[in-house]
């Protein structure tokens, strides 16, 4: 266990040079103090959680100290913002402070979110408030908790900065950690700019840090596309898989790690809804729920035509043809998973995409169902369940399909109940929670969010006494319009 002055720098992005990002110092926060803190992420740093207790540490997470071996950097990114190309975006608002060495050899960058201006600000004031950096923090965490891969979120920090948006809010900061911060839209920028050498040198910056087994292909580049590609294929069928909408999937958004990445406007759905719209800026639904298959797609088509002067577009495309079918089978086992299936059958898509529609149908909760559906035994949970259908016919006959492929796999149901309830979470990170406890947060009550964090880290346990964190949205909470200002 380490203290907070024992964490070790290497900062290789940093060492690339001032064509790659830019030294900015932290601008200080108010009054800081700490909202929340993940012991689970300070342990990748191996940081003893009691060192969140010290003034120290809400010190260093709002740009009061900073470690001598740190390197404070705004990145320099482009991107596709909702279709069109935007030439110069960059950190705005964060800073990469450096990278850690752990213990184990693992190295991670520490990105502090919402500590001021950089030349990438354009208009912004280079702040985070309290909503969204709350927001980001317990996603993140919970994704994670979830089996799905996403940035960490080491702590919050709370000030009484003034900061303007719809309303005046207070500045907050988030410590960020990522094995990356290189997004497609990295690449994007040096390929637009024409500056392939610079292209090349990021290129091997990232297939050295983090995708080395590439080098022993004939083709190191052309295998670290398809790397890119897979990774990101799996990491959109678990946001299918369990209801998880980004809502900002612009190529300067996704990590060319397929970590979720830059958390706005997300949601996780309530009611199954595959239209669902999780921001309400995005009037053309370009990021729907059910969009975010093609849309991820789509994204690495950019990052394959940033990739043309090192590789064959003729490899680029046939890599592009294997989105699909990687997709489709992580999904689908994914869903098996969801039903109790432990055997894959030509049948399954049909009877899960089945299931889906009548579920759509009669708005379902789409958490709740698959948790219920493993509490008991089959023909029991059924008929528990079939009251929430509308079309109560058409169920019964999806039923009926269900509880003959369920006896197929011959089990009992303690088991089929353990292997169940191990990939369906009881509790799901439900925007109308994250709205009360930031409200709490707000009027400075930092116990909710503490709580509801707690919770969501174990999504999978039953953990009594928390059972209201598990309800459907009551009216109010179901059509809530989250802000994309952050
Ligand atoms: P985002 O929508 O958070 O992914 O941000 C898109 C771009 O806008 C990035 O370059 C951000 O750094 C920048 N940005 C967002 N909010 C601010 C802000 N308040 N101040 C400065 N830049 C910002
Ligand atoms: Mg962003």
């Amino acid at each position: 266990m380490k203290t907070l002055t024992e964490l070790k720098f290497d900062n290789r992005f940093a060492r690339l040079g001032d064509v790659f990002s830019t030294e900015v110092m932290p601008q200080p926060l108010e009054a800081p103090r700490l909202v929340v803190a993940s012991e689970a992420a300070m342990s990748l740093l191996d940081l003893d959680p009691a060192v969140a207790e010290e003034p120290l540490f809400a010190e260093l997470f709002s740009g009061h100290k900073l470690w001598s071996t740190a390197e404070p950097r705004a990145m320099v990114y482009s991107g596709h913002q909702f279709g069109s190309y935007n030439p110069r975006l960059g950190d705005g608002r964060g800073l990469l402070l450096g990278e850690v060495i752990n213990d184990a050899g693992e190295q991670w960058d520490l990105h502090l979110k919402g500590a001021g201006k950089t030349p990438y600000s354009r208009m912004g004031d280079g702040r985070a408030v309290l909503r969204s950096s709350i927001r980001e923090f317990l996603a993140s965490e919970h994704l994670h908790a979830l089996g799905i891969p996403s940035s960490r979120a080491l702590c919050v920090t709370g000030s009484s900065t003034p900061v303007y948006r719809e309303r005046p809010e207070h500045g907050a900061m988030l410590l960020r950690l990522a094995k990356s911060h290189v997004r497609f839209g990295h690449f994007e920028y040096f390929y637009y700019t024409k500056q392939h050498d610079e292209l090349k040198q990021l290129l091997d910056h990232v297939v050295e840090c983090h995708f080395a087994e590439c080098f022993e292909h004939p083709e190191p580049y052309h295998s670290f596309f398809r790397e890119v590609l897979e990774r990101t294929a799996e990491l959109v069928a678990h946001w299918q898989a369990y209801g998880f909408c980004h809502g900002v999937m612009n190529t300067d958004n996704m990590s060319i790690l397929g970590i979720t990445f830059d958390f706005g406007p997300y949601a996780f759905l309530d009611d199954f809804d595959a239209r669902f719209i999780c921001n309400h800026s995005d009037d053309a639904g370009r990021y729907s729920y059910e969009n975010q298959v093609p849309i991820a797609h789509w994204n690495l088509a950019a990052l394959a035509q940033a990739l043309t002067p090192f590789v064959a577009v003729e490899q680029l495309r046939e890599a592009m043809n294997l989105f699909l079918p990687i997709y489709e089978a992580a999904w689908l086992d994914l869903m098996r998973r969801r039903l109790g299936f432990r055997t894959a059958e030509d049948d399954d898509k049909a009877l899960v995409q089945g299931l889906l529609q009548l579920m759509q149908d009669s708005a379902i909760d789409y958490t709740n169902f698959f948790r219920e559906l493993g509490s008991n035994a089959p023909e029991q949970a059924l008929a528990r369940l079939r009251n929430d259908f509308i079309d109560i016919k058409a169920f019964d006959a999806w039923a009926a399909t269900y509880r003959q492929r369920t006896e197929r796999e011959g089990d009992d149901q303690a088991e089929r109940q353990t292997r169940m309830h191990a990939v369906n979470p009881k509790f799901i990170l439900r925007n109308y929670l994250a709205q009360q406890v930031i409200e709490a947060a707000e009027a400075g009550d930092y116990g909710p969010v503490r709580e509801f964090h707690a919770v969501l880290s174990r999504p999978f346990d039953e953990q009594p006494g928390m059972e209201r964190y598990a309800e459907r949205p009551p009216e109010w909470g179901k059509h809530l319009e989250i802000s994309c200002s952050s």
